[in-house]
């Protein structure tokens, strides 16, 4: 496999891509929006200069990454030549059924479909297609540059063949896959999602504050950073899709999302991504923060 689509330049796409491009394979990225491919592509290059600083890659490594990667606003074009397609695109289960239905006409026969869902069930993405047994999740973590793992998700019909493929192709990544079946949530999302959910509960009943709920899990719990922080990071709007899929999939109330964290997406507040959070990411925050270590 040596051609292979990502389909979404926003926080996983751009990863993927750059990881992909990394190992010396040819991406071609694809978003419909012309500005998310030029920010997901100055991300990729923001964070190999980072990898450049610290004498991790060389010039030439950082060219040679950015080299392999096309940029299209057209799923057809970009999809036409794929190996292996890794859909990350927004988690809607119709913009994702959509999608999969493209990519099965335009996509030769032996192309594997995978989706980087964090919990749309892949049986019902593969059901779409006429090619079920050639699709499986590819579930990377985020930052994906960095982050070792992806949690490979065989769908109902999913073959050994395709399975055996793409755990090779995470291998060739230096990942370490971690084959899962299709159940809500998988198994990342099954447990840490009921844990942010409780975290945004316990600020809106009122137990603690942001910065000492994260406090106590980041030095009680020796966790890297909190779970409202871990909210805010992966994005609000995608712990609620999550979250709406847990509860309709199990028909258990111990998945309602809670509340706060429906008016918080409802008010465009969608963590880092958005500016603004459970904590302040805006321009202005920043140079306040900066302005401070230079006073302090
Ligand atoms: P995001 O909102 O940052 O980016 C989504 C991108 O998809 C946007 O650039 C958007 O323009 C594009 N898009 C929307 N419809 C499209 C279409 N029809 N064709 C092509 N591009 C389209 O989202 P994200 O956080 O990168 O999430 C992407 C996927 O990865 C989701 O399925 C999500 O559940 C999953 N995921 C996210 C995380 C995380 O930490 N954010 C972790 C693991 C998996």
């Amino acid at each position: 496999m040596k051609n292979i689509t990502v389909i979404g330049a926003g926080t996983m796409g751009n990863g993927i891509a750059h990881t992909f491009a990394q190992f010396g394979y040819q991406v071609s990225l694809v978003d419909i929006s012309q500005e998310s491919l030029e920010r997901g592509v100055a991300t990729i290059t923001k964070n190999l200069d980072r990898m450049l600083a610290k004498e991790k890659i060389s010039e030439a490594d950082k060219n040679n990454t950015l080299g392999n990667i096309s940029t299209f606003t057209d799923l057809k074009d970009g999809a036409k030549n794929a190996d292996l397609v890794v859909e990350a695109a927004s988690e809607n289960e119709k913009i994702k059924l959509d999608i999969f239905r493209t990519l099965d006409e335009v996509c030769p026969e032996n192309t594997i479909l995978s989706s980087n869902t964090s919990s749309i069930p892949i049986t019902k993405i593969a059901a779409v297609t006429q090619r079920p047994e050639k699709v499986i999740g590819m579930h990377f973590m985020n930052p994906v540059p960095i982050m070792k793992l992806v949690e490979i998700i065989r769908g109902y019909s999913t073959s050994d063949e395709t399975t055996d493929a793409v755990v090779e192709m995470s291998k060739n990544l230096k990942k370490v896959p971690t084959e899962v079946n299709d159940y809500p949530g998988f198994v990342a999302n099954r447990i840490l999602m009921p844990m942010i959910n409780e975290a945004i509960e316990t600020l809106y009943t009122g137990v603690a504050g942001v910065e000492e709920i994260d406090t106590v899990m980041k030095l009680g719990m020796a966790h890297p950073m909190g779970p409202l922080q871990l909210a805010d990071f992966i994005g609000l709007d995608v712990c609620l899709s999550i979250l709406e899929v847990m509860y309709d999939g199990f028909k258990n109330p111990k998945y309602a999302p809670c509340p706060l964290l429906v008016n918080m997406v409802r008010a465009g507040k969608m963590g880092v991504k958005s500016g603004e959070g459970f904590y302040d990411y805006s321009e202005s925050r920043k140079a306040e923060k900066v302005a401070a270590q230079f006073t302090s």
